[in-house]
């Protein structure tokens, strides 16, 4: 019996999986090429779309199915993370009514609609109304998805992090904050400040466009399984292991934005492209989580992209292209000068060392709004205490304070933490692979980034989600979370920019 009930399952899920990147290519198109007449119509074809795909995930027949094969033991190992991972995907799916489904959807768009208009006027009240009914409905959300005597914060958690819970990540939020204020307060006593004006001087948006797709190239993003595209905010999507989509954004003053948002979509691009081809049309076929999502990309954006050695190979090819704006910069200069740390009131825009305390706030404050110590009123004066407190900024308007970030607007709590995790799985990922690739730094040097990648998808890329990210990181590193590779890592950096 298991043969046959596995090619009905797996014909279901090729189904759902379908319908699920199908919505990608329209969500895809709509931040791209998309008239801007036909943002309702395209509306209704997403709703459409989600409507099929909740039947399916919700279909008895389905339930009935995922119940005989959980209790199959002759499954081998793929296929009974095929059966755990579908189970868990149903089972949220049916533990949410149709009317809290619809109810969230409504107040997600008004949501958006709240917040760009209370950023432009910077004006938070006329965002809280919309946000007070998000928090409300996430609150049920997260007790309905929370396993009894669990927090529902947790479930909101596990939707990004599967399996991670506060109670763990507390731990480490705590040693990495202590952490990192004791580096910045470093940085600035030692006055480490390295000059990168160099950065924002005229670079042609064409010039731009074609290095960063050079590099990324050269990197390991397969341009024959994927294509790259403008947007105002850029990301990475996925519609088969056979095509991932990269965007990115250019500022003809600023060299980082399309360079380093480049390397950073296709660590996440490459990931996507190195999962088992045999995960495609299943949910096997997709990331383990966000946190090592984002280990990805910025494995590739920092701990690669802002080294030294990576900059003795790229620097010529960039000098190639802008020979006049470079003329007066060296590899060693410019990659100096890529790192430089300076608290700033923009998360998106900050450095590798203070943009954790950006997250670290979030989540505070993200917490307080869903155990009930925080009211949705109160948010901009904990934002603006807390950048005073942990940055030393001032913080001139809830636009570029409270307001900045579009996460909570559109539903998505719990989210914030992914970045943070990002940086340290990546950090602790970097140190395996340097330990397993003791000439990883020449290798870099001399534009050689395939051992790297490699050892990436052997470690992470391949499984898909078949293995869990804790199963990942311990065997890749022989540990499990902790904020103790990043922060070396930061001090490490730290060092190199103090020597002059
Ligand atoms: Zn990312």
């Amino acid at each position: 019996m298991t043969e046959p009930r596995l090619t009905d399952l797996r014909a279901k899920l090729a189904k759902l999986t379908d319908l699920g990147h199908t919505g990608a290519v329209l969500g895809w198109d709509q931040e791209t090429y998309l008239p801007a007449g036909a943002t309702e119509a395209r509306a209704h074809q997403l709703a459409t779309l989600a409507g099929l795909s909740h039947s399916l995930q919700t279909d008895m027949a389905l339930g009935a199915l995922l119940g005989e094969l959980s209790a199959d033991d002759s499954l081998d190992e793929t296929d009974r993370a095929l059966v755990r991972i579908a189970k868990h995907d149903r089972d949220l799916a049916t533990r949410l009514p149709e009317r809290l489904v619809t109810e969230l959807a409504e107040a997600e768009s008004l949501g958006l609609e709240a917040w760009r208009q209370a950023r432009e006027t910077s004006d938070f009240a006329r965002f809280a109304p919309a946000l007070e009914r998000l928090v409300e409905l996430n609150r049920e959300k997260a007790a309905r998805l929370a396993d009894p005597g669990t927090a529902p914060y947790d479930a909101l958690l596990d939707l990004h992090e599967p399996g991670l819970t506060m109670a763990e990540l507390d731990p480490v939020f705590g040693r990495l904050e202590a952490g990192t204020v004791a580096l910045l307060r470093e940085v600035v006593e030692r006055g480490i400040d390295p000059d990168d004006s160099f950065l924002y001087r005229t670079f042609p948006a064409d010039d731009q466009l074609a290095i960063a797709t050079e590099i990324v190239g050269a990197l390991g993003f397969d341009l024959e399984r994927g294509r790259i595209d403008l947007t105002t905010h850029p990301f990475c999507t996925t519609f088969s292991s056979t095509d991932v989509r990269l965007t990115t954004r250019i500022h003809e003053n600023d060299l980082r934005s399309c360079l380093f948002g480049l390397i950073h979509e296709a660590g996440h691009g490459m990931y996507e492209q190195g999962i088992d081809p045999h995960f495609d049309r299943t949910p096997l076929g997709s990331g383990a989580s966000m946190g090592i999502h984002e280990s990805q990309s910025l494995l590739w954006e920092n701990l690669v992209g802002r080294s030294r050695p990576f900059w003795e190979w790229a620097f010529p090819l960039l000098c190639r292209r802008f020979p006049e704006q470079l003329s007066d910069i060296d590899a060693d200069k410019f990659q100096r000068g890529t790192n430089r740390i300076r608290p700033s009131l923009n998360r998106v825009e900050s450095d590798e060392l203070t943009y954790n305390l950006h997250i670290l706030l979030r989540y505070r404050i993200e917490r307080g709004l869903f155990d009930g110590s925080v009211a949705v009123a109160d948010i901009p004066q904990l934002w603006n205490d807390g950048m005073r407190d942990g940055l030393g900024i001032d913080v001139p308007s809830d636009r570029d304070g409270c307001l900045q970030d579009i996460h909570w607007a559109m539903g998505a709590f719990g989210y914030f933490p992914s970045y943070t995790l990002g940086k340290l799985y990546g950090a602790m990922l970097f140190e395996a692979a340097r330990r397993d690739l003791p000439t990883l730094d020449d290798q870099l040097a001399r534009g050689e980034f395939a051992p790297l990648l490699g050892w990436l998808r052997d470690k992470v890329h391949r499984h898909g989600r078949a293995k869990t990210t804790g199963e990942m990181i311990r065997e890749a590193t022989g540990e499990d979370l902790s904020e103790v590779a990043f922060l070396r890592h930061l001090r490490a950096r730290i060092d190199q920019l103090a020597t002059a």
